[in-house]
């Protein structure tokens, strides 16, 4: 541990960013209702992208600044061609970061075995239902098998734990929710729930019609018994120990109950933008002064100057709230 930087993104409120969410690119084969219209969106422009040596650049600079986790995400990243490639240059740098990634798993029967040899640690694949009818409405694609196998080559690949992520919508697949645990649990997945953010691109995010976490422990109960494991840390999921153990399901509340004074995150959006926060209302541009010539150094001072900058919370429940205007697609989940 002696050869870590001494971190340096650090915020007024004590917090310390470690967490670097990258988005490799923003378009995406799916089109999950809570995330992106039918039509899809206007994809960025090919020369507003970062190169991978743009990209490792910078997530070079952030290690120098004592990130120490990358997650690789979107848009959907396993449609970045070069994705493998990327994977085996930040797992050269030094210190090595841990490196996740977040995908909806098509693709990844073929990809999860060369990610894994070029230094994937692990990975989070999205599966909101196990029933692949209501999995064709949420996703607006009829790929349920898709990510089915994706999600056995990774666990295959030695990518663990696997961990899945769902979203539960109202009256879509609310009541699939215990199903889907008892799947996870059969096959050694953990999983995880995400309430619903006001994050999608057609600006449709209700409050009320949000299966909260409050109703997905409920649902859960029906099934299973469940117990809170105490200390979460950083971690945004609250954990539940399944039946006595030693399985666990997560809950990550980030409406309802926010975790926003622990958060140890900092984002790169496609394009080279810095986001301090999933809600911030505004980006730090890096593409800019990194095609222009900047030096890491001065890559470096945007970074820390943007990260003090950091708002305490995301503010959902404040009359004076503000959906950002990039969708979740774009900037990373
Ligand atoms: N395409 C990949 C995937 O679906 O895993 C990576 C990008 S996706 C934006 C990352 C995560 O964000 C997914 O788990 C997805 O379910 C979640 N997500 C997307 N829109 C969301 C929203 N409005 N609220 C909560 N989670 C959302
Ligand atoms: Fe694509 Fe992921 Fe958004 Fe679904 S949640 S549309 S898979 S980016």
């Amino acid at each position: 541990m002696t050869d870590l930087p001494a971190p340096r993104l650090l915020d007024q409120f004590g917090r310390v960013g470690r967490d670097l969410r990258v988005s490799v690119t923003d378009r995406c084969n799916l089109r999950c209702t809570y995330c992106m219209p039918a039509e899809g969106l206007d994809w960025l422009p090919k020369p507003e992208m970062l190169t991978d040596d743009e990209l490792v650049r910078l997530v070079a600079v952030m290690v120098g600044l004592g990130v120490t986790q990358v997650r690789l995400t979107g848009g959907e990243p396993l449609l970045r061609r070069s994705l493998v490639d990327v994977v085996r240059r930040v797992a050269s740098l030094h210190p090595r970061p841990r490196i996740a990634m977040t995908t909806n798993g098509i693709g990844l029967d073929r990809l999860a075995a060369p990610l894994a040899a070029a230094g994937l640690d692990r990975v989070n694949v999205s599966l909101d239902t196990i029933d692949p009818e209501h999995f064709s409405r949420l996703t607006r694609r009829d790929r349920f098998n898709d990510v089915v196998a994706g999600l056995k080559a990774a666990a295959d690949a030695g990518l663990s734990p696997v961990k899945v992520n769902a979203v539960a919508m109202r009256g879509v697949n609310d009541t699939d929710v215990p199903d889907l645990l008892r799947w996870c649990l059969d096959r050694g997945y953990d999983l995880r729930f995400i309430e619903q953010m006001p994050l999608d691109a057609q600006h449709a995010w209700d409050r009320s019609r949000m299966v909260s976490q409050a109703e997905v422990l409920e649902r859960l109960g029906t099934r299973f018994r469940l117990t809170p494991v105490p200390e979460r840390g950083s971690a945004p999921a609250e954990l539940f120990l399944v039946d006595g153990g030693p399985a666990t399901v997560g809950v990550i509340a980030s409406v309802s109950a926010p975790f926003c004074g622990s958060c140890d995150r900092v984002r790169l959006t496609a394009d080279g933008q810095l986001r301090n926060c999933l809600f911030a209302r505004r980006e730090v541009d890096l593409r800019g002064p990194l095609r222009a010539g900047a030096s890491d150094d001065d890559l470096a001072e945007l970074v820390v100057a943007e990260m003090w900058a950091k708002k305490p919370g995301h503010g959902i429940d404040r009359p004076d709230f503000e959906q950002p205007q990039r969708p979740m697609s774009a900037i990373g989940g």
